[in-house]
């Protein structure tokens, strides 16, 4: 079908890309022909960059090329208060709305039984490490654990176990308010929503 294998095999690994379907495949590939080969190659080695040098955060779990990351290592943020998220996307729109100046918590996912994502899958264990050192004397106390998992069905399973294992070492636990639709994604949520549900969230219960 195409005059050369290596566009074709571009094809193929476009192809395998979330939100690229065949017609768009081609045309990037078409595309990264023409462009000027320098713009090319920089891409390509962005993403050989990526790949190579980042890796997770030791304390959040966040990607990062340093370890611990930046929004770990700041000492102008906040270590008393965790919001404990899904994904790093989360991370990246929860600080778009520049309206928290706290830690966070990247659990990896979110409980899904019948997709074999146990407690044990998430970095659940690392927070609670992570509460029990703050308690340490002479550490930075962790005060409140805001749970930014997404609002739907594993995400709320999540936000509730967490919150169960949470509720014996007495500490402050909440849960970002509904302004982020039910059944969406906190990573595709505008900033004005996000920041209000954060702004709004209230303890559990
Ligand atoms: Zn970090």
């Amino acid at each position: 079908m195409y005059s050369s294998k290596y566009l074709e095999l571009l094809i193929e690994e476009l192809e395998k890309l979330p939100t690229i379907g065949a017609k768009s495949a081609q045309r990037l590939a078409l595309h990264l022909l023409r462009a000027p080969r320098e713009d090319a190659l920089r891409l390509a080695e962005a993403i050989r960059a990526l790949r190579e040098r980042v890796g997770f955060c030791r304390v959040c779990g966040n990607f990062t090329e340093q370890d611990p990351c930046r929004l770990c290592s700041d000492p102008a943020r906040e270590s008393g208060v965790l919001c404990v998220v899904e994904q790093p996307g989360d991370v990246i729109a929860l600080e778009r709305t520049g309206s928290f100046k706290g830690r966070y918590h990247v659990l990896g996912g979110a409980l899904s039984p019948l997709d074999g994502t146990t407690p044990e899958k998430l970095r659940i264990r690392e927070l609670l490490e992570r509460i029990r050192a703050g308690a340490e004397p002479g550490a930075a106390e962790v005060r409140e654990v805001i749970l930014a998992t997404n609002p739907n069905v594993a995400g709320e399973a999540t936000a509730l176990y967490v919150h169960r294992l949470l509720t014996p070492l007495g500490i402050k636990v909440t849960r970002i308010a509904r302004g982020v639709p039910m059944g969406s994604d906190l990573e595709y949520s505008d900033q004005v929503t996000l920041a209000r549900a954060l702004e709004g969230r209230r303890e559990v219960e």
